[in-house]
């Protein structure tokens, strides 16, 4: 979900951070998934060097680095938006928020809480939304939403909604140029996910793909070899075609996590 979005004004870096799955059908990271780990960590340490401004939607190692793999002089005088580190958030995350609000703030960042504000660098316009709940459960703490607006254009960025669950998410991006949502976990249904939810969640990403001109969907969605089915029924219901990260970005996907058992040398049904 690390995503950098370039306006007139204003380079901006979304959730500059890459996570694996401690554990995917009972097995640690391949050694695959660790080398592209890797190699998604120092491209964003890099083009840390290159922005303005960094948001944080909330505190899973995935959408941050305490520190841990990223250089900490790389938010030296920029601008912080985050997550509320206090408020409208699970205990894990708030010890994690600590530590890293610890670590910019000494690297010379400007901190700001985002949670419903706005902010204006030169012509670009950047809001968030209130805080909505990281998936079907405020266990798991929650999320800010973004959206970046500069000469008619709007790009939306939903962080981890697991689904969309919530109406509120579908009218943030609405209208959005490009929209990047995080799509729904299938591969936790029977377990900690419904299929009826997956029910809503494909509702409300028709919904947006009517509403959006570019609809990328990911992140959870794409833990699932079979991400594809959502896709085309979302597509049979909907004026448009969803698309991957992949796709926006022209390159192939590479579903390491999903395929774990395979790297492993194990054909496994989940
Ligand atoms: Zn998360
Ligand atoms: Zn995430």
């Amino acid at each position: 979900m690390a995503t950098v979005v370039s306006t007139k004004s204003v380079r901006v870096f979304i959730d500059p951070s890459a996570a694996l799955a401690p554990v995917r059908y009972g097995f640690p990271p391949h050694e695959i998934e660790l080398r592209q780990l890797e190699n998604s960590i120092s491209k964003i340490a890099s083009e840390l060097l290159d922005v303005d401004v960094v948001i944080v939607t909330h505190y899973h190692y995935d959408h941050h680095d305490p520190g841990y793999r990223i250089p900490t002089d790389r938010y030296s005088s920029k601008f912080l938006l985050i997550k509320n580190p206090v408020e409208n958030i699970n205990i894990s995350q708030k010890i994690r928020a600590s530590k890293f609000l610890k670590i910019v703030k000494n690297a010379g960042a400007r901190v700001q809480i985002a949670d419903g504000k706005a902010f204006e660098f030169g012509s670009t316009k950047i809001v968030f939304s209130n805080p909505v709940p990281h998936g079907n459960t405020v266990k798991l703490g929650y999320v800010v939403m973004v959206r970046i607006e500069d000469s008619g254009d709007v790009f939306s960025f939903s962080s981890d909604v697991e689904g969309p669950l919530e109406d509120y998410v579908v009218r943030f991006a609405c209208g959005s140029t490009v929209s990047i949502v995080d799509g729904p976990p299938t591969y936790l249904v029977g377990r900690a996910y419904t299929q009826r939810e997956v029910q809503i969640a494909r509702e409300n990403l028709v919904k947006l793909s009517d509403c959006v001109e570019t609809l990328v969907v990911d992140h959870h969605l794409m833990r699932d070899l079979n991400y594809v089915e959502l896709f085309k029924e979302v597509s049979r219901s909907s004026t448009r075609k969803p698309i991957s990260a992949a796709e926006l970005l022209g390159v192939e996907l590479n579903l390491l996590e999903a395929r774990r058992s395979e790297l492993y040398g194990i054909s496994r049904e989940e």
